[in-house]
């Protein structure tokens, strides 16, 4: 005779059917950021900024066709492995200089793009110049985003360098075996890179249908976490959803009143084409209503940043 499950461990069971981890898809994931911020530029008030950030999104879909950066050492993985720690850690990475390649391409191609501003063209050429001429800054500018210390930015210039980062970081994640994770991973940060989430999104589908998974502003991985609690501080007591009244249903804020931020969340239901990248992006106004509010964001966009000067 079969025997029947005890309740507990049915749903132990179920819980293990959640999938911990969706890695970057490296043939389409630029490709989909880059077309879903084309069609929110149509109607915004930061358009031409979506849409120079397009051009700048479709580059790194081309540049991440031919990456293929130097994976992590066996040594590094079992490390990784007996601290709970994740194994791609971005910060104090050993980066290879091919970073600076892609961000040649990537400048190269925004600069030919059309319609793109003067002021861009000329970021886009001193970022050029800096990396024949002073790569020391380059790998500075790159600490600092990678370590999401805004002070030190140039803000202009750190969108570009943070993309040539994602293309870098979204290959190594998307050649990664998921096996190879940590069984545990630190909360609130990204399991295979350690950065931290953009935004969150309920999706749908299979075996992902209504589950909440927060996404990585640098490697694009997603990992899952429950509904209904805070991810900078793991409160589950004080949580709240804000939305602005005749705008998009598929958007709201997840503010927490115990650490006092909010992150964005995306409901797939209501709109199948969310992106957390763009669609956070092309939203700020949540953000102005959001901050009036007293809340602060957990964590900014990678594309956009606010330097020392803003
Ligand atoms: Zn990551
Ligand atoms: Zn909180």
């Amino acid at each position: 005779m079969q025997r029947i499950l005890p309740r507990g461990e049915i749903e132990a069971l179920d819980h293990n059917a959640i999938p911990r981890v969706t890695l970057p898809e490296r043939g389409s994931v630029f490709a989909a950021r880059a077309a879903r911020l084309r069609q929110l530029a149509a109607d915004n008030p930061v358009s031409d900024y979506l849409l120079l950030m397009a051009h700048l999104v479709h580059a790194q879909q081309q540049a991440l066709q031919a990456c293929t950066a130097p994976e992590a050492s066996a040594d590094r993985i079992s490390l990784a492995q007996a601290h709970g720690m994740p194994p791609l850690q971005a910060v104090g990475w050993p980066r290879d200089p091919l970073w600076r390649r892609i961000l040649i391409q990537l400048v190269d191609d925004v600069s030919r793009a059309p319609g793109v501003p003067a002021e861009a063209v000329e970021v886009c050429a001193a970022l050029r110049r800096a990396v024949d001429e002073d790569p020391d800054s380059l790998e500075e500018l790159a600490d600092a985003v990678l370590s999401e210390q805004d002070q030190d930015v140039d803000s202009a210039a750190a969108p570009f360098v943070m993309a040539a980062l994602q293309v870098y970081w979204t290959d190594l994640a998307s050649r990664f075996d998921a096996k190879q994770l940590p069984v545990a991973s630190p909360f609130g940060v990204c399991p295979v890179c350690a950065s931290l989430p953009v935004a969150s999104i309920v999706r749908v589908g299979g075996q992902y249908e209504g589950y909440r998974y927060l996404c990585c502003s640098l490697c694009s991985t997603q990992w899952h976490m429950v509904r209904v609690k805070c991810s900078h501080c793991e409160d589950v007591e004080n949580v709240a959803y804000q939305a602005i009244e005749g705008r998009s249903p598929a958007i709201k804020a997840e503010t927490c009143d115990h650490c006092h931020t909010y992150r964005k969340i995306f409901y797939q239901d209501k709109d199948l084409y969310v992106e957390p990248v763009a669609d956070d992006l092309a939203s700020l106004m949540l953000d102005v209503l959001v901050g009036e509010a007293g809340y602060s964001r957990s964590s900014g966009n990678p594309l956009l940043w606010h330097g020392a000067e803003d």
